[in-house]
Protein backbone atom coordinates (compact mmCIF):
# COMPACT_ATOMS: atom_id res chain seq x y z
CA UNK A 1 0.00 0.00 0.00
CA UNK A 2 2.77 2.23 1.46
CA UNK A 3 4.68 1.68 -1.93
CA UNK A 4 2.43 3.06 -3.91
CA UNK A 5 1.09 6.39 -2.37
CA UNK A 6 4.84 6.81 -2.00
CA UNK A 7 6.75 4.87 -3.85
CA UNK A 8 10.05 4.30 -3.38
CA UNK A 9 13.33 2.54 -4.96
CA UNK A 10 14.43 -0.47 -2.49
CA UNK A 11 18.42 0.37 -3.83
CA UNK A 12 18.59 3.47 -3.09
CA UNK A 13 17.48 2.49 0.66
CA UNK A 14 20.52 -0.02 0.80
CA UNK A 15 22.47 2.54 -0.37
CA UNK A 16 21.74 5.62 1.57
CA UNK A 17 22.07 2.79 4.71
CA UNK A 18 25.57 1.90 3.33
CA UNK A 19 26.54 5.52 2.88
CA UNK A 20 25.80 6.51 6.81
CA UNK A 21 27.27 2.80 8.22
CA UNK A 22 30.49 4.31 6.29
CA UNK A 23 30.63 7.18 7.95
CA UNK A 24 32.43 6.75 11.02
CA UNK A 25 30.05 8.12 14.05
CA UNK A 26 31.43 7.37 17.63
CA UNK A 27 29.96 9.22 20.25
CA UNK A 28 31.68 12.34 20.30
CA UNK A 29 32.40 12.39 17.12
CA UNK A 30 29.04 12.94 15.34
CA UNK A 31 29.85 15.89 13.39
CA UNK A 32 30.44 15.01 9.53
CA UNK A 33 27.28 12.42 9.42
CA UNK A 34 25.11 15.61 10.99
CA UNK A 35 26.33 17.58 8.15
CA UNK A 36 25.78 15.07 5.57
CA UNK A 37 22.24 13.97 7.04
CA UNK A 38 21.43 18.16 7.36
CA UNK A 39 22.64 18.59 3.81
CA UNK A 40 20.56 15.13 2.30
CA UNK A 41 17.37 16.80 4.41
CA UNK A 42 17.68 19.95 3.13
CA UNK A 43 18.22 18.49 -0.43
CA UNK A 44 14.93 17.28 -0.24
CA UNK A 45 12.51 20.65 0.57
CA UNK A 46 12.87 19.52 4.37
CA UNK A 47 13.06 22.53 7.07
CA UNK A 48 16.37 21.25 8.94
CA UNK A 49 18.03 23.04 12.39
CA UNK A 50 21.11 22.26 13.60
CA UNK A 51 21.03 22.33 17.55
CA UNK A 52 24.02 22.87 19.34
CA UNK A 53 24.42 20.34 21.79
CA UNK A 54 28.09 20.72 22.75
CA UNK A 55 31.14 22.27 21.11
CA UNK A 56 30.95 20.82 17.82
CA UNK A 57 27.97 18.50 18.24
CA UNK A 58 24.52 18.79 16.59
CA UNK A 59 21.49 17.63 16.74
CA UNK A 60 19.66 17.52 13.20
CA UNK A 61 15.94 18.66 13.11
CA UNK A 62 14.35 18.07 10.35
CA UNK A 63 10.29 19.24 9.38
CA UNK A 64 8.36 18.20 6.16
CA UNK A 65 5.84 21.33 6.22
CA UNK A 66 1.85 20.30 6.40
CA UNK A 67 -0.85 23.18 6.75
CA UNK A 68 -0.46 22.88 10.42
CA UNK A 69 2.95 22.97 12.42
CA UNK A 70 2.29 21.09 14.46
CA UNK A 71 4.45 17.87 14.30
CA UNK A 72 1.91 14.99 13.54
CA UNK A 73 4.16 12.09 13.54
CA UNK A 74 7.76 12.07 14.99
CA UNK A 75 10.70 10.17 14.33
CA UNK A 76 13.65 10.08 16.61
CA UNK A 77 16.64 8.07 16.22
CA UNK A 78 20.79 8.77 17.30
CA UNK A 79 23.17 9.10 15.11
CA UNK A 80 26.45 8.05 17.35
CA UNK A 81 27.53 4.72 17.41
CA UNK A 82 29.91 2.69 20.67
CA UNK A 83 33.42 2.56 19.02
CA UNK A 84 34.27 -0.10 16.43
CA UNK A 85 35.89 -3.25 19.24
CA UNK A 86 36.59 -5.80 17.17
CA UNK A 87 34.88 -5.85 14.21
CA UNK A 88 37.13 -6.90 11.25
CA UNK A 89 36.08 -4.20 8.56
CA UNK A 90 33.51 -1.61 11.02
CA UNK A 91 32.78 0.78 8.18
CA UNK A 92 32.84 -1.90 5.29
CA UNK A 93 28.79 -1.38 4.41
CA UNK A 94 29.46 -4.85 3.10
CA UNK A 95 26.62 -6.84 1.86
CA UNK A 96 26.92 -10.43 2.66
CA UNK A 97 23.76 -12.85 2.78
CA UNK A 98 20.85 -10.08 2.91
CA UNK A 99 22.92 -8.31 5.57
CA UNK A 100 24.68 -4.90 5.24
CA UNK A 101 27.76 -5.12 8.05
CA UNK A 102 29.08 -2.56 10.35
CA UNK A 103 29.40 -0.46 13.31
CA UNK A 104 26.32 0.77 13.97
CA UNK A 105 24.29 -0.88 11.29
CA UNK A 106 21.60 -1.92 13.65
CA UNK A 107 22.09 0.61 16.65
CA UNK A 108 20.94 2.46 14.63
CA UNK A 109 21.63 3.42 11.49
CA UNK A 110 19.14 0.74 10.04
CA UNK A 111 16.28 2.62 11.74
CA UNK A 112 17.89 6.04 10.85
CA UNK A 113 17.82 4.86 7.23
CA UNK A 114 14.89 4.03 7.04
CA UNK A 115 12.97 7.21 8.53
CA UNK A 116 14.99 9.51 6.34
CA UNK A 117 14.14 6.87 3.23
CA UNK A 118 10.44 7.48 3.93
CA UNK A 119 10.00 11.02 4.83
CA UNK A 120 12.25 11.15 1.39
CA UNK A 121 9.69 9.04 -0.76
CA UNK A 122 6.84 11.34 1.01
CA UNK A 123 8.44 14.38 0.03
CA UNK A 124 8.88 13.27 -3.27
CA UNK A 125 5.17 11.98 -3.80
CA UNK A 126 4.69 15.20 -3.56
CA UNK A 127 1.09 14.40 -1.05
CA UNK A 128 -0.65 17.67 0.98
CA UNK A 129 0.19 16.71 4.37
CA UNK A 130 -2.51 18.32 7.01
CA UNK A 131 -0.20 18.00 9.92
CA UNK A 132 3.84 18.07 9.55
CA UNK A 133 6.16 15.48 10.22
CA UNK A 134 9.32 15.46 11.88
CA UNK A 135 12.66 13.72 12.44
CA UNK A 136 14.97 14.46 15.52
CA UNK A 137 18.68 12.83 14.96
CA UNK A 138 20.47 13.10 18.12
CA UNK A 139 24.42 12.76 19.18
CA UNK A 140 25.48 11.30 22.34
CA UNK A 141 22.73 8.47 23.01
CA UNK A 142 25.22 6.08 23.93
CA UNK A 143 26.91 8.09 26.84
CA UNK A 144 25.35 11.02 28.70
CA UNK A 145 22.22 11.58 26.49
CA UNK A 146 22.48 15.25 25.75
CA UNK A 147 20.92 15.11 22.39
CA UNK A 148 18.13 13.89 23.82
CA UNK A 149 17.82 16.39 26.77
CA UNK A 150 18.56 19.20 24.22
CA UNK A 151 15.06 18.07 22.85
CA UNK A 152 13.73 18.20 26.19
CA UNK A 153 15.32 22.12 27.13
CA UNK A 154 13.81 23.09 23.54
CA UNK A 155 10.63 21.88 24.93
CA UNK A 156 9.91 19.97 21.33
CA UNK A 157 6.42 19.20 20.16
CA UNK A 158 4.54 16.15 18.56
CA UNK A 159 1.65 14.57 19.03
CA UNK A 160 3.11 10.98 18.69
CA UNK A 161 6.43 9.45 18.23
CA UNK A 162 8.45 6.21 17.36
CA UNK A 163 12.36 5.81 18.47
CA UNK A 164 13.62 3.99 15.22
CA UNK A 165 15.99 1.75 17.88
CA UNK A 166 15.93 -2.53 16.34
CA UNK A 167 13.35 -3.97 17.75
CA UNK A 168 13.14 -7.05 15.28
CA UNK A 169 10.18 -5.01 13.95
CA UNK A 170 8.54 -5.90 17.42
CA UNK A 171 6.72 -3.04 18.87
CA UNK A 172 7.89 -1.77 21.95
CA UNK A 173 5.53 -0.31 24.50
CA UNK A 174 8.21 0.42 26.96
CA UNK A 175 11.74 -0.03 28.59
CA UNK A 176 13.39 -0.21 31.89
CA UNK A 177 15.30 2.56 33.90
CA UNK A 178 19.10 2.55 34.38
CA UNK A 179 20.57 3.80 37.92
CA UNK A 180 24.19 3.54 37.39
CA UNK A 181 25.51 3.66 40.91
CA UNK A 182 29.46 3.14 42.89
CA UNK A 183 30.06 1.71 45.88
CA UNK A 184 33.37 3.22 47.49
CA UNK A 185 34.53 0.95 50.29
CA UNK A 186 37.30 2.28 52.73
CA UNK A 187 39.94 0.04 54.42
CA UNK A 188 43.05 0.66 56.44
CA UNK A 189 46.27 0.10 54.31
CA UNK A 190 48.88 -2.21 55.79
CA UNK A 191 52.51 -4.41 54.62
CA UNK A 192 51.25 -7.62 53.33
CA UNK A 193 53.00 -9.34 55.92
CA UNK A 194 50.84 -8.10 58.78
CA UNK A 195 47.49 -7.84 57.31
CA UNK A 196 45.66 -7.90 60.81
CA UNK A 197 47.18 -4.49 61.31
CA UNK A 198 45.25 -3.11 58.00
CA UNK A 199 41.76 -3.29 57.09
CA UNK A 200 41.31 -5.15 53.81
CA UNK A 201 38.58 -3.28 51.51
CA UNK A 202 38.15 -5.94 48.84
CA UNK A 203 37.41 -8.84 51.62
CA UNK A 204 34.64 -5.57 53.07
CA UNK A 205 33.67 -5.22 49.11
CA UNK A 206 33.13 -9.01 48.46
CA UNK A 207 30.44 -8.66 51.24
CA UNK A 208 28.80 -5.97 50.15
CA UNK A 209 28.50 -7.88 46.86
CA UNK A 210 27.10 -11.07 48.77
CA UNK A 211 24.78 -8.93 50.75
CA UNK A 212 23.33 -6.99 47.44
CA UNK A 213 22.97 -10.05 45.51
CA UNK A 214 20.62 -11.39 48.31
CA UNK A 215 18.25 -8.71 47.43
CA UNK A 216 15.31 -9.14 45.71
CA UNK A 217 13.83 -7.12 42.98
CA UNK A 218 10.29 -5.79 42.57
CA UNK A 219 8.03 -7.39 39.46
CA UNK A 220 5.75 -4.88 37.86
CA UNK A 221 2.81 -6.59 35.49
CA UNK A 222 2.86 -3.99 31.81
CA UNK A 223 -0.53 -4.43 30.67
CA UNK A 224 -0.56 -5.64 27.56
CA UNK A 225 3.03 -7.64 28.07
CA UNK A 226 3.21 -9.60 31.28
CA UNK A 227 5.56 -9.30 34.32
CA UNK A 228 8.98 -7.45 34.55
CA UNK A 229 11.81 -7.77 36.81
CA UNK A 230 14.04 -5.30 37.78
CA UNK A 231 17.78 -6.69 37.63
CA UNK A 232 21.73 -5.89 39.61
CA UNK A 233 24.82 -6.40 37.72
CA UNK A 234 27.82 -5.53 39.18
CA UNK A 235 30.05 -4.39 36.10
CA UNK A 236 33.67 -3.26 37.35
CA UNK A 237 35.43 -3.73 40.60
CA UNK A 238 38.68 -1.63 41.10
CA UNK A 239 41.22 -1.99 43.99
CA UNK A 240 44.34 -3.05 45.08
CA UNK A 241 47.39 -0.97 44.34
CA UNK A 242 49.95 -4.18 44.67
CA UNK A 243 50.10 -7.44 45.89
CA UNK A 244 51.97 -7.29 49.32
CA UNK A 245 50.00 -3.74 50.44
CA UNK A 246 46.43 -4.60 52.17
CA UNK A 247 44.17 -2.67 49.62
CA UNK A 248 42.39 0.50 51.51
CA UNK A 249 40.10 1.03 49.01
CA UNK A 250 37.53 -0.50 47.18
CA UNK A 251 35.82 0.68 44.02
CA UNK A 252 32.19 -1.21 43.01
CA UNK A 253 30.14 -0.03 39.98
CA UNK A 254 26.49 -1.12 40.05
CA UNK A 255 23.98 -0.81 36.88
CA UNK A 256 20.89 -1.48 38.41
CA UNK A 257 17.91 -2.06 36.04
CA UNK A 258 14.59 -0.52 36.81
CA UNK A 259 10.54 -1.19 36.31
CA UNK A 260 7.80 1.26 36.11
CA UNK A 261 6.85 2.65 39.35
CA UNK A 262 10.43 2.03 40.89
CA UNK A 263 11.64 5.53 42.30
CA UNK A 264 15.62 6.29 42.29
CA UNK A 265 15.30 7.26 45.71
CA UNK A 266 13.83 4.13 47.00
CA UNK A 267 16.27 2.45 44.75
CA UNK A 268 19.51 4.03 46.44
CA UNK A 269 17.60 3.55 49.59
CA UNK A 270 17.16 -0.33 49.72
CA UNK A 271 21.10 -0.29 48.79
CA UNK A 272 21.56 1.84 51.55
CA UNK A 273 19.89 0.26 54.06
CA UNK A 274 21.83 -2.67 53.46
CA UNK A 275 25.13 -0.68 53.57
CA UNK A 276 23.94 0.51 57.14
CA UNK A 277 23.14 -2.77 57.96
CA UNK A 278 26.76 -4.34 57.09
CA UNK A 279 28.12 -1.24 59.06
CA UNK A 280 26.13 -1.65 61.90
CA UNK A 281 27.16 -5.76 62.17
CA UNK A 282 30.71 -4.88 61.82
CA UNK A 283 31.84 -1.34 62.27
CA UNK A 284 35.19 -1.62 59.77
CA UNK A 285 32.69 -1.81 56.79
CA UNK A 286 33.02 1.82 55.60
CA UNK A 287 31.54 2.89 52.43
CA UNK A 288 29.61 5.70 50.33
CA UNK A 289 27.31 5.49 47.94
CA UNK A 290 27.07 7.81 44.94
CA UNK A 291 24.97 7.64 41.30
CA UNK A 292 27.76 7.24 39.11
CA UNK A 293 28.80 5.41 35.72
CA UNK A 294 32.29 5.33 34.61
CA UNK A 295 31.68 7.13 31.37
CA UNK A 296 29.52 10.38 32.73
CA UNK A 297 31.19 13.31 34.06
CA UNK A 298 27.95 15.60 33.53
CA UNK A 299 26.37 16.38 36.02
CA UNK A 300 22.85 17.47 34.54
CA UNK A 301 22.50 13.97 33.93
CA UNK A 302 23.42 12.04 37.38
CA UNK A 303 21.11 14.52 38.28
CA UNK A 304 18.15 13.13 36.53
CA UNK A 305 19.14 9.45 35.55
CA UNK A 306 17.45 7.22 33.02
CA UNK A 307 13.90 6.43 33.87
CA UNK A 308 11.78 3.41 32.78
CA UNK A 309 9.15 4.34 30.55
CA UNK A 310 5.57 3.46 29.46
CA UNK A 311 3.61 4.05 26.27
CA UNK A 312 0.36 5.09 27.36
CA UNK A 313 -2.44 2.34 26.99
CA UNK A 314 -4.36 4.44 24.94
CA UNK A 315 -1.92 6.20 23.11
CA UNK A 316 -3.12 6.07 18.95
CA UNK A 317 0.04 5.50 18.17
CA UNK A 318 0.48 1.34 19.38
CA UNK A 319 -2.63 0.97 17.33
CA UNK A 320 -0.95 2.83 14.15
CA UNK A 321 2.32 0.86 14.06
CA UNK A 322 0.42 -2.50 14.84
CA UNK A 323 -1.94 -2.10 11.77
CA UNK A 324 0.92 -0.67 9.43
CA UNK A 325 2.73 -3.46 10.49
CA UNK A 326 0.61 -6.10 9.84
CA UNK A 327 -0.42 -4.64 6.34
CA UNK A 328 3.39 -4.87 5.45
CA UNK A 329 4.49 -7.87 6.65
CA UNK A 330 1.65 -10.00 6.42
CA UNK A 331 1.36 -11.10 10.40
CA UNK A 332 0.21 -9.17 14.00
CA UNK A 333 3.30 -7.26 15.49
CA UNK A 334 4.89 -8.88 18.45
CA UNK A 335 4.25 -6.51 21.49
CA UNK A 336 7.35 -6.01 23.52
CA UNK A 337 8.73 -4.46 26.60
CA UNK A 338 12.57 -4.13 26.57
CA UNK A 339 14.76 -4.82 29.19
CA UNK A 340 17.15 -2.44 27.76
CA UNK A 341 16.95 1.79 28.17
CA UNK A 342 15.93 3.74 25.21
CA UNK A 343 15.24 7.41 24.85
CA UNK A 344 11.93 7.14 24.65
CA UNK A 345 11.78 7.70 28.54
CA UNK A 346 12.76 11.45 27.56
CA UNK A 347 9.89 11.41 25.05
CA UNK A 348 7.47 10.30 27.51
CA UNK A 349 8.74 11.01 30.80
CA UNK A 350 9.63 14.30 30.35
CA UNK A 351 7.86 15.84 26.60
CA UNK A 352 4.32 14.31 27.33
CA UNK A 353 4.97 12.39 23.73
CA UNK A 354 2.87 8.96 23.31
CA UNK A 355 6.22 7.01 21.90
CA UNK A 356 6.27 3.30 21.04
CA UNK A 357 9.49 1.78 19.54
CA UNK A 358 9.99 0.37 16.63
CA UNK A 359 12.55 -0.62 14.30
CA UNK A 360 14.86 -2.77 11.71
CA UNK A 361 17.64 -5.17 12.78
CA UNK A 362 17.74 -7.47 15.79
CA UNK A 363 19.02 -6.14 18.83
CA UNK A 364 20.92 -8.66 20.26
CA UNK A 365 23.50 -7.44 18.15
CA UNK A 366 23.63 -4.26 18.99
CA UNK A 367 27.34 -3.64 20.52
CA UNK A 368 28.75 -6.78 19.52
CA UNK A 369 31.26 -7.46 16.63
CA UNK A 370 28.79 -9.45 14.53
CA UNK A 371 26.87 -6.42 13.97
CA UNK A 372 24.57 -6.56 10.99
CA UNK A 373 21.34 -5.75 9.62
CA UNK A 374 18.83 -7.65 8.12
CA UNK A 375 17.59 -5.83 4.48
CA UNK A 376 14.44 -7.13 4.74
CA UNK A 377 13.39 -5.45 8.04
CA UNK A 378 15.22 -2.44 6.53
CA UNK A 379 12.81 -2.45 3.53
CA UNK A 380 9.96 -3.29 5.46
CA UNK A 381 10.51 -0.23 8.17
CA UNK A 382 10.78 1.95 5.55
CA UNK A 383 7.31 0.33 3.98
CA UNK A 384 5.56 0.51 7.94
CA UNK A 385 7.33 4.08 8.43
CA UNK A 386 5.80 5.62 5.09
CA UNK A 387 2.04 3.90 5.65
CA UNK A 388 1.78 5.13 9.53
CA UNK A 389 3.50 8.72 8.64
CA UNK A 390 0.87 9.54 5.98
CA UNK A 391 -1.61 8.65 8.03
CA UNK A 392 -0.64 10.90 10.96
CA UNK A 393 0.07 13.47 8.77
CA UNK A 394 -3.85 12.94 7.22
ZN1 LIG B 1 20.80 2.58 20.08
Amino acid sequence: MADSLAPFAPDEVVRFAQAIIRQPSVTGQEGELGRFLAGHLEGLGLRVELQEVAPGRYNVLAVLPGDDPLLGLLFHAHMDTVPTGAMPHPLSGEIVDGHIWGRGSVDQKGGLAASVMALEAIARSGHRLKRSLGLAVVVDEESEHRGSMALVRQGLRAQQAVVTEPSGLRLVIGCKGTLPFQIRVRGKAAHGARPWLGVNAIHQAMRVVSALEELEYPECSVPGYGPVRGSLNLGVIQGGRAYNIVPDECLLWFDRRTVPGEEPAAVLGQVQAVLDRLREASPVVESELTVARPDWSWEPIRRRGLQPALTPAEAPIRDLVARHHAAVVGSAAEVYFTDGYNEMDFLINDLGIPTVQYGPGDSSLCHTDEERLSIAQLLDATRVYIGLALEAAG
